[in-house]
């Protein structure tokens, strides 16, 4: 996956609003990374169980959380995914290897996270104008926070907030009035940047934000 971050003129704008995952860096070589090294854990785990067969529970052990959290920052968390996956193919909750996989899960991603050059020079510009920056961003605070200390941006970033924290996902009204809240700045002052058209850019634009999209490119 390649980001192409958008030319943005910043003329009178006030504040920025901006999506983390697959907007300041690229997801899914992080993801891949990431779930290859649990696969691994687990198929040294139970060695009766085959790779595919681990990953088609991973798989189900998703869905199933997406549906029954739908909307909500849980709906994303991979101790959920893994707690739910080990209880269906031992029976039982596994209170150690479930927090130990999603440990290894996050550390494994942080390790690929790689920031993209031309979102590092848009942060730099808006510091230099003193354009106040808030992430809104779709995941449990903890490790939304840890990915921007991995990138070393937490110098540009004046506010984060979580689907955690505002309860609810984008395109929420509420997880975006929020992030204008901490700003002190109103829809029209502010611009929104993300990748997803849906959550992002509709969701910004329904409170009047002029949304820039990012886009993603399958890489060859
Ligand atoms: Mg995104």
């Amino acid at each position: 996956m390649v980001i192409i971050f958008p030319d943005i003129d910043l003329t009178g704008v006030k504040g920025v609003l901006l999506d983390l995952d697959n907007c300041l860096y690229p997801y899914d070589i992080c993801h891949a990374q990431a779930l290859e090294t649990c696969i691994s854990k687990l198929t040294q785990e139970f060695p009766q169980i085959s790779e595919d067969k681990l990953m088609e529970e991973y798989d189900k052990s998703r869905k199933a959380c997406h549906r029954q959290l739908d909307g909500t920052a849980s709906s994303h968390s991979r101790l959920l995914y893994f707690k739910a996956l080990l209880e269906s193919i031992t029976g039982k909750t596994q209170a150690a290897l479930s927090l130990e996989l999603e440990e290894l899960y996050w550390s494994s991603y942080m390790e690929q996270m790689q920031l993209d050059a031309k979102a590092l020079a848009f942060l730099q510009k808006c510091k230099n104008k003193s354009i106040p920056i808030s992430l809104v961003t779709d995941l449990t605070e903890q490790i939304q926070l840890r990915k921007i200390i991995k990138l070393g941006i937490t110098d540009y970033i004046d506010f984060v907030v979580s689907s955690e924290e505002a309860g609810i996902e984008k395109p929420a009204a509420k997880i975006f009035e929020l992030a204008l809240s901490k700003l002190g700045k109103k829809a029209s002052d502010v611009i929104m940047i993300g990748d997803n058209l849906k959550k992002d850019i509709k969701g910004a634009e329904a409170l009047g934000v002029k949304s820039y999209p990012v886009t993603c490119l399958e890489s060859k």
